[in-house]
C-alpha cells in the first residue's frame, strides 16, 4: 500500500504523534509511507492508496479542509481513502464533513480496527520517530521521548477542550514500557516530554515519578554531557501540590515547572504552590496566564504582576506565558470577550511578538514592555501596532498620540477603542473613517492618510 501522511502547515511545536503511530502501523505491514507538511505539488501527482491528514486547533480547520481538498484527486475514492483525525476533527467533525468528502475520525484511535485494516488500537503503537526526519520543519525539542501516562482530567474547566475530547480520567501506560519501547527501536533520547493533562491527579503518581527517576531522569541527571529535562508540558495542577507531591517532583530533573494562573480565584492556591516548590529548590517556572475569557484587562495585568512579585520575593524566575482564549469550537481567532476590545487584544499580540510570547519576570523588561502601572498598560496596548512593535523608532509619534489620547474622557476612550475594532474589519474603511471624523486626529495615527495602514 502507498500511504501519504499530511500535517497541514499550522504552527506545531511538537511532532504529530497520531500520524507517527499510524506510520508505525503501516510500516509494520511493509507499506510505503511518505510524510509531508502542507500542500506539496510533487505528491499531488502520485496515486496514493490512503491519505491521512491531521488536524489541531479548530481555528486552523479552514486550512486543514483546504489541505484535504488539495489531495482528494490523488486517491481513487476520497470517501474511503482519505482520513482526517486529530483534535480539530474531533471537536468539529461536521465542519469537515460538510465541506469535503472524506472519513472523519472522531476521538483517539484507541479501539481495534478503526482504520478498517484489522489493526490493533493505533494509540498503543510506539510512534515512528524517524517519520519527521523527511521534512525541514523543526519540531522542538528534537531529541525527546514524547509520552502520556494518563488520559483526561479530573476537572471540567469551562474554557478547556479536554473534558470533551477525553471525558474519562484514567491511566494509560507506564513510563517504563513507553521509554523502553522507544529506546529499543530508536535509541536513547535526551529529555522526556509528558503530555498528560493532569498527571498529579493519578493515584499512582509516586510510582510514575519513581519510574522517571529510575529511567535516568533523577534530579541533576545528565546524558551526553548535557543536563536532562523532564517537562510536564501541559502544566501541573497547583491545587494538587502538597508537601509530599513537591518532594516527589523535586526528585526528578523537572524543568521548568509549568503552572497555570488562569483566573483570579486560583490565586491563593497558585501562590501556595509556587512557595512550596520554591522551598524544594525549583527556580525556573513558566506560568500559563489565560486572558480574553471571563477575565478583565486589569486581572490579566495584575496576574502578570503577581509573577514578578513571586520572582522577587522567592528569588526565582516565574516567566509568564499568556494564552489568548478562543472558544473551543471557533474556526477563527476573532473572538473578543465582553471585557476586552479588539484593540487591546491586538496590542497584547504586538507586545508579545517582541518578546516571543513570554513575559519576563525582570521588572525593567516587564515595565518597558507592559507599562509601569495598569493605566500605562492600557495605553501601551491601545497604541497603533508599529508604535508598540518599533517603540524606539516611533517614540516621538507615540508622544503625540499619547497627548491626544489623554484628552479623551473614559467614555470617549471606550467609544474610540470600539471604533478601532470596527475599522479593522470594515470593508468600507475610508468612508467609516470619515463617519468618525471627530476622532480623526487619533485615527490618523492608525491609518495614516498616505499609507492607509494600522
Ligand atoms: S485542569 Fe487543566 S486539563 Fe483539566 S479541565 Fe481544567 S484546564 Fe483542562
Amino acid at each position: 500500500m502507498n500511504v501519504l501522511l499530511v500535517e497541514p502547515t499550522y504552527r506545531s511545536k511538537f511532532p504529530p504523534l497520531g500520524l507517527m503511530r499510524i506510520s508505525a502501523f503501516h510500516k509494520e505491514r511493509d507499506d510505503a509511507v511518505t510524510f509531508v507538511r502542507g500542500k506539496v505539488p510533487e505528491y499531488r501527482m502520485v496515486h496514493w492508496h490512503r491519505v491521512y491528514i491531521a488536524s489541531l486547533f479548530t481555528y486552523e480547520l479552514p486550512r486543514t479542509v483546504d489541505t484535504v481538498k488539495y489531495y482528494l484527486q490523488t486517491v481513487q475514492n476520497p470517501l474511503e481513502d482519505v482520513f482526517v483525525g486529530g483534535i480539530g476533527a474531533t471537536l468539529l467533525p461536521n465542519y469537515i464533513r460538510e465541506r469535503v468528502p472524506c472519513q472523519v475520525i472522531e476521538g483517539p484511535l484507541d479501539r481495534p480496527n478503526m482504520l478498517g485494516l484489522g489493526e490493533s488500537p493505533i494509540a498503543e503503537y510506539i510512534p515512528d520517530y524517524r517519520l519527521i526526519d523527511s521534512v525541514k520543519w523543526q519540531y522542538r525539542p528534537e531529541n525527546a521521548y514524547f509520552i502520556r501516562v494518563s488520559k483526561g482530567c479530573i476537572r471540567k474547566c469551562k474554557f478547556c477542550a479536554v473534558p470533551i475530547l477525553e471525558p474519562t480520567f484514567g491511566y494509560l501506560q507506564s513510563v517504563n514500557e513507553q521509554l523502553e519501547a522507544v529506546r529499543k527501536k530508536y535509541g536513547e533520547r535526551q529529555d522526556i516530554i509528558l503530555l498528560d493533562n493532569n498527571i498529579l491527579a493519578l493515584p499512582c503518581l509516586p510510582q510514575v515519578i519513581q519510574d522517571i527517576r529510575e529511567q535516568g531522569f533523577h534530579k541533576g541527571a545528565k546524558w551526553n554531557g548535557k543536563k536532562r529535562i523532564v517537562d510536564f508540558n501541559q502544566g501541573i495542577d497547583a491545587r494538587l501540590i502538597t508537601h509530599p507531591v513537591a518532594d516527589l517532583l523535586s526528585s526528578v530533573c523537572l524543568s521548568p515547572v509549568r503552572l497555570a494562573f488562569d483566573y483570579d480565584a486560583v490565586e491563593f492556591e497558585y501562590r501556595r504552590a509556587v512557595h512550596l516548590l520554591a522551598e524544594k529548590g525549583f527556580i525556573q517556572f513558566t506560568t500559563y496566564v489565560m486572558f480574553n475569557f471571563e477575565d478583565t484587562p486589569e486581572s490579566f495585568y495584575r496576574r502578570l504582576r503577581v509573577n514578578l512579585e513571586l520572582s522577587n520575593e522567592l528569588d526565582i524566575r516565574v516567566t509568564g506565558f499568556p494564552m489568548r482564549y478562543v472558544p473551543i469550537d471557533d474556526v477563527d481567532r476573532h473572538f473578543v470577550s465582553v471585557n476586552w476590545t479588539w484593540r487591546y487584544l491586538r496590542g497584547i499580540q504586538c507586545v508579545l511578538n517582541a518578546t516571543h510570547g513570554m513575559v519576563s519576570p525582570n521588572p525593567t523588561f516587564f515595565e518597558a514592555a507592559f507599562g509601569k502601572s495598569y493605566e500605562e498598560f492600557l495605553e501601551v496596548i491601545a497604541m497603533p501596532d508599529r508604535y508598540i512593535i518599533y517603540r524606539n523608532q516611533y517614540a516621538s509619534q507615540a508622544d503625540v498620540w499619547r497627548s491626544e489620547y489623554r484628552k479623551l474622557s473614559e467614555a470617549e476612550k471606550r467609544e474610540f477603542l470600539e471604533i478601532l475594532g470596527v475599522l479593522h474589519s470594515s470593508r468600507e474603511r475610508d468612508s467609516d473613517i470619515v463617519t468618525n471624523s471627530r476622532f480623526s486626529t487619533l485615527i490618523d495615527h492608525y491609518y495614516p492618510k498616505t499609507q492607509k495602514m494600522l
